[in-house]
């Protein structure tokens, strides 16, 4: 029955067209299945009625014509239920409705079956036999498992697409707002632009050549100019923009360097095929290698091969390409995978947001939009492009939420938030750096998340303490290899140089989960359970100790390092990574004789990010000298929600009073064991979840460098013992949007209104 519902599922998806894929899947399910008649309704959420689309054993004159309304018959029983209904003598039932036009007098058994995508239900799907007799539990089985691959291509394939352009039906409600994964925050509104890219590698029709010589200069010629137009991207970047985000682009040059890709096509050449071919040929093996290892940081990389390709195919084919023509008005850039050097190429004063239907917090495009500041949505999967072509689109970058083709008045509504943030920008910047202290003279202290340099992020404001997390793994994450010690010593040096008097917490090596390294394959079911963080670099103590003793050397003429171990789950975790830690500090002061005379030991603590730490406080107290909230994988573990997966983003909530129960829980024992702590999660730098932290306790904040202002004005505009007031009112909710809305009112009515975000 299996390899049947395959055949069904693959043939249906390979025909083109909608009327012709359900004519086909109701004529294919007909004769597998045996029975007299099988038929597809779709529900038309306009008109609040099922229409009949395709049947192949009713009458077909009433393909189109019979409209079932929601909560009338067997149809309408199906779709209101959402469960399947198998009865023996339809006609026997209390709400069957007879409609003549279909001319199923002499079918008895029915079987029904409701089309559901994403909770909504799209259609129902019927079989009928003439017999009175009720369809067995594996046909029921059979009918149920096939509607739900078929809801998949209704909602994915074109067939939706064509449905609401040929037959004019609005999306499912509930689909004018949809949902991806937040890659960047912030409002932004205008017409949906499809990045359209005339010739693609994927579409290319493979070609043996004449001339050999020709070939290979028609590929070396494409490289050198693409080579040239990453390198005009990349100079039309903005230059304060970070060292990372200008890395993407190095990146790119760097595979253009690559002898190895170059001889490979050049090789394929030689054997016959033409350059574009040739290229072809190499990049698909290339790209599937990548997207084999069922990884999203490496299938992005295989996304960043194929953007690159393309490039160089359009030199290839057209020496003398055009480039997209971007609309005139505002838009939002709109792709199936949106790469780093799209964004490069969109005209900037017209730009203004990012959705990429692939891709997550980690993609490159979204890395560059946050530091742009451009609002961005990711993983918005339950939507097809096309549709969005030359709609107005809303996107709430701090929820992951789109409104597709908004009423008037909502559109309004948007554009006045988006002006108030603006406003809300120059007035924040314009408060200048004021100590974070209360109305009531509660000192905070602010620090920041950094991740290659610190230059940026510390810059121009005395007001923030240092860095409460130096992401190390970022570095990491830029090379082709483990960067060897000198390196690494050289780069942290300069960092705790660069700020010598403010404390600079680094993080030891935080990969794995959703932070892969290349030259580092990790292959695994359960990337977030898996091998990450401390249980990695203990399992290969050559990574760790090279990087303690890179720390550890280059804290030798300042005081100002603190390292930090992630993802901290045992004790024994913290005994072991104390020890190598020692060994690194013993061994870098043995060899230097006296050069290092004035080297410390410095202070160690640990993420408390994995729901296993918050119960072993008082023991891990004991061997740490401070402590810091990883909220955001805390958020992951506690609700056991994926951060990167854009089908639950709406459960990843940190405002769900367990997780704030928790926080609370940690604030109170560290208080009481006298232990050090900062949150250091992005709730951090949110305003709602900042006003609660510092109810519950919190002290220290570490956050993004563009988020320090905004929470400088929050601590400033209120009472710490009102902020405790509403949490004592907030811990006696048992929902989270109950949660947040009543903290954003207390935002509102603290004059913060404008930092108050739907969802955000
Ligand atoms: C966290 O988990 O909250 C955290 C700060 O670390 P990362 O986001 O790098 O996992
Ligand atoms: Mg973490």
């Amino acid at each position: 029955m299996l390899t049947t519902l395959k055949q069904i599922v693959q043939e249906v998806s390979r025909t083109p067209g909608l009327e012709a894929a359900l004519n086909r899947l109701v004529t294919l399910v007909k004769a597998a299945m045996q029975v007299d008649s099988c038929s597809i309704y779709l529900a038309n959420y306009e008109q609040q009625h099922f229409v009949l689309t395709a049947t192949n054993g009713l009458d077909p004159a009433a393909v189109g014509q019979v409209c079932i309304g929601f909560s009338e018959g067997l149809i309408g029983l199906v779709g209101q239920r959402e469960e399947p209904l198998n009865i023996e003598n339809a006609h026997q039932h209390p709400r069957f409705k007879h409609y003549p036009e279909v001319k199923e007098e002499s079918y008895h058994a029915f079987l029904g079956t409701p089309i559901i995508y994403q909770r909504k239900v799209l259609g129902v799907m019927t079989m009928q036999q003439q017999a009175q007799r009720q369809f067995s539990q594996d046909e029921e089985a059979f009918l149920v498992t096939l509607a739900t691959q078929i809801a998949l291509e209704i909602a994915n394939a074109d067939m939706l697409d064509e449905l609401i352009k040929s037959e004019g039906m609005a999306l499912p409600s509930g689909q004018q707002s949809i949902n991806g994964v937040p890659g960047s925050s912030g409002l932004a509104m205008g017409q949906g632009f499809v990045w359209d890219k005339q010739i693609l590698l994927s579409t290319l029709v493979n070609r043996q050549h004449q001339d050999e010589a020709h070939e290979i200069s028609l590929y070396r010629c494409a490289v050198s100019k693409t080579r040239e137009e990453v390198a005009l991207l990349s100079h039309g970047l903005d230059d304060s923009l970070p060292d990372d985000i200008k890395a993407i682009f190095t990146m790119y040059d760097q595979l253009l360097d690559a002898n190895s890709l170059g001889r490979e096509v050049e090789h394929h050449i030689k054997l016959g095929w033409n350059a574009a071919t040739s290229l072809k040929i190499v990049i698909e093996e290339y790209a599937a290698r990548f997207k084999a290892m069922q990884d999203p940081y490496m299938q992005e990389r295989a996304v960043d091969i194929i953007d690159l390709s393309n490039r160089i195919l359009g030199y290839i084919l057209n020496p003398l390409q055009q480039t997209n023509t971007f609309p005139e008005e505002s838009f939002i850039l709109v792709a199936d995978e949106i790469t780093a050097s799209m964004l490069a190429e969109c005209p900037s004063e017209r730009l203004q947001g990012v959705l990429s239907i692939h891709g997550s917090q980690n993609s490159h495009a979204a890395i560059l939009a946050r530091a742009l500041g451009i609002p961005a949505i990711m993983g918005v999967t339950s939507v097809l492009p096309s549709l969005l072509d030359g709609k107005m689109l809303l996107i709430d970058g701090y929820a992951g939420v789109i409104t597709i083709s908004p009423e008037q008045l909502q559109a309004q509504e948007f554009a006045r938030l988006i002006n108030e943030e603006h406003a809300l920008s120059a007035k924040i910047d314009a408060l200048g750096n004021e100590p974070s202290i209360t109305l009531d003279n509660h000192a905070m202290s602010l620090y920041v998340n950094a991740g290659l340099s610190v230059k940026h992020e510390l810059a121009d404001n005395d007001n923030i303490k240092g860095v409460g997390l130096y992401r190390t793994e970022i570095p990491f994450m830029q090379r082709d290899h483990f960067p060897p010690e000198q390196e690494q010593y050289e780069l942290y040096r300069s960092i705790l140089q660069s700020h010598p008097t403010k404390a600079i917490t680094m993080r030891t090596l935080d990969v794995g989960g959703d932070k892969p390294l290349a030259y580092f394959p990790i292959v695994e079911d359960n990337p977030f359970l898996g091998w990450r963080g401390i249980r990695l670099t203990l399992d290969q103590p050559e990574i760790f100790l090279v990087q303690a003793r890179a720390m550890i050397r280059a804290s030798e003429e300042y005081t100002n390092l603190q390292i930090m171990l992630p993802m901290i789950t045992s004790l024994s975790e913290v005994k072991e990574a104390k020890r190598l830690l020692k060994q690194a500090f013993y061994e870098v002061k043995e060899e230097s004789n006296d050069a290092y005379s004035n080297l410390m030991m410095p202070k160690i603590g640990i993420m408390i990010e994995v729901p296993a730490a918050v119960y072993q406080l008082p023991q891990l107290a004991q061997h740490v000298d401070f402590f810091s909230v990883g909220s955001n994988d805390l958020t992951q573990y506690l609700l056991a929600v994926d951060r990167n997966n854009s089908r639950v983003s709406s459960l990843y909530n940190s405002f769900h009073p367990a997780v704030l129960t928790v926080l609370q829980q940690i604030a109170q024992q560290a208080l009481m064991l006298h232990k050090p702590i900062t949150v250091c999660g992005e709730l951090a730098g949110d305003p709602a979840g900042v006003v609660l932290l510092m109810a519950m306790g919190y002290q220290k904040l570490s956050m993004n460098a563009h988020s320090v202002r905004k929470i400088n004005w929050v601590i400033r505009s209120i009472e710490l013992h009102h902020a405790q007031q509403l949490w004592s009112e907030v811990s006696a909710l048992d929902d989270p949007n109950a949660i947040k809305m009543r903290v954003d009112l207390f935002l509102e009515t603290h004059g913060l209104g404008g930092l108050v975000r739907a969802g955000g």
